[in-house]
């Protein structure tokens, strides 16, 4: 295909649980009848859906202490829609997900009102969150109580409805539903796109494995999604804060489930949380710390020039940038976690605060210090000079560009609809979506 122009109705760029989230419903519920989902690396969730890169939590809002009653409602109807997916998976890829408890753990007086003041109204979206107190946090996780003082109140919000996900399989495995039977959806590895351009009524876009052209384009590289909005004239009202971070494992099996804690909802991050590995039950994680980065993936040096374009490049972007991290709150946040990166004094640091959650935890229970998070691309509204949260889609003309920080992954299937939507119209009319279908599959 290098010599010649590949000519596709839609293509999405971008292999991540997003794009791939984008390719499946394209290709199963509507009647488009050519489809490619273009992915630079070699395979597909590599990059912040692979499951070491992000929490591996399906987020409804219950256990969010930072979401208000309307994002949990919102990230509730959204996680349910991938539960529905996740149950007609056959039994040979069930390691892509695994059920399990959950926690929002409430430490000390303070902390306990503002958890009880929440659980009233979170009880009535979530009818199975219950508040439970030390005696039974004691039976579901008794390394949480072991070694606490006595004289420490504590409280928690359970679910057994919890679900811990590898995104990145997950990506794979929707993507490889999408070709079945389907030869009219193609998946394109190792194609790095390097350019889009509008052209003849659509859009030419280069890459190192040849040339695309499609009418409908829709861009799901997470942060990178931001940098070719603007190369094309659109989102300039938005701009990235990199939020990278690590996460410490600790070798010692500390938590049964999911724990999450206590967070200011001026925050987009969650509070420090443990989470048991997806494919290794016995290793608990915990983290991830949040550390502002100038790059727009982990692990890749090169992606400095593209922060560079996609936030640093104009002046409102620059200044809302600035503000923005002059914000008491955030910078108070940002400032500890810097903590954490100093040599031998930042882990142990890190193991004193997951004292939180483990009263026992030593510095020694991480076993090889610290493994590296994806990028959280944090939005900026130039406008407001504030954060925002969640993820945005930018429409052009006859494209899309989703930018998804955390939780990308869990809306991964309700995105996707609003994309494929939108996708429709850009048609006018020759195309459309089987909502039954797709209802019976995702809703019913
Ligand atoms: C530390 C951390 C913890 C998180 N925890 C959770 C969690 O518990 N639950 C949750 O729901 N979400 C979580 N998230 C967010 C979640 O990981 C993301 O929202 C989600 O993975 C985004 O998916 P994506 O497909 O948009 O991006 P990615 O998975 O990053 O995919 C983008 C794809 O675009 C490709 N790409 C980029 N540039 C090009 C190019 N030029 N040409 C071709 N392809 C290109 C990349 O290779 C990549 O495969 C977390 C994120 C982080 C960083």
């Amino acid at each position: 295909m290098k010599n010649e122009t590949k000519k596709i109705q839609v293509a999405i760029l971008g292999g991540g649980i997003t794009g791939s989230s984008i390719f499946h419903i394209l290709s199963k519920y509507t009647n488009i009848n050519s489809i490619a989902l273009i992915e630079k690396a070699g395979k597909l969730g590599e990059i912040n859906s692979k499951e070491n890169n992000n929490s591996q939590t399906l987020h409804f809002g219950d256990i969010e202490a930072n979401y208000s009653t309307e994002k949990a409602s919102s990230s509730k109807e959204a996680s349910q829609m991938v539960v529905r997916y996740l149950e007609r998976l056959d039994k040979k890829d069930c390691d892509i997900y695994k059920k399990s408890h959950k926690m929002l753990l409430a430490v000390g007086e303070k902390e306990v009102a503002t958890f009880e003041k929440r659980q009233n109204e979170f009880e009535q979206i979530f009818p199975n969150f219950k508040k439970i107190t030390k005696e039974k946090i004691a039976k579901i996780e008794p390394e949480i109580v072991s070694g606490r003082k006595q004289s420490e109140k504590i409280m928690a919000g359970y679910s057994e409805d919890g679900w811990v996900v590898d995104f990145g399989a997950l990506a794979k495995n929707l993507a490889q539903e999408a070709t079945k039977n389907n030869p009219n959806a193609e998946i394109f590895t190792n194609t790095k796109v390097t350019s889009i351009a509008k052209k003849d009524g659509g859009f030419e876009i280069i890459t190192n494995n040849g040339i695309f052209w499609a009418d409908v384009v829709v861009v799901a590289m997470c942060s990178h999604s931001l940098m070719f909005a603007k190369e094309l004239g659109y989102g300039e009202e938005y701009s990235i804060l990199p939020v990278g971070g690590n996460f410490y494992t600790s070798s010692r099996k500390v938590l049964n489930g999911k724990v999450y804690t206590m967070q200011s909802g001026k925050l987009p991050f969650a509070g420090v949380h443990g989470d048991p590995n997806i494919h290794n039950e016995n290793e608990t994680r915990f983290g991830p710390t949040a550390n502002v980065m100038p790059f727009l993936e982990r692990n890749n040096i090169a992606t400095f020039g593209d922060f560079l374009k996609s936030t640093l490049s104009d002046k409102q972007s620059a200044i809302a940038l600035l503000k923005v991290l002059s914000e008491k709150t955030l910078l108070t946040f940002l400032l500890k976690n810097l903590i954490y990166e100093i040599p031998y004094f930042g882990p142990r640091a890190y193991a004193k605060m997951c004292q939180k959650i483990i009263p026992t935890l030593r510095y020694e229970d991480f076993k090889n210090g610290k493994t590296k998070a994806g990028i959280r691309p944090q939005l900026i509204n130039n406008k407001t000079q504030k954060l925002q949260m969640g993820e945005i889609e930018i429409e052009g003309e006859k494209i899309l560009f989703n930018i998804t920080p955390s939780p990308g992954a869990s809306a991964c299937i309700k995105n996707a609809v609003k994309s494929v939507n939108k996708t429709i119209t850009f048609f006018e009319g020759k195309y459309s979506f089987d909502e039954t279908a797709f209802k019976k599959d995702f809703l019913s």
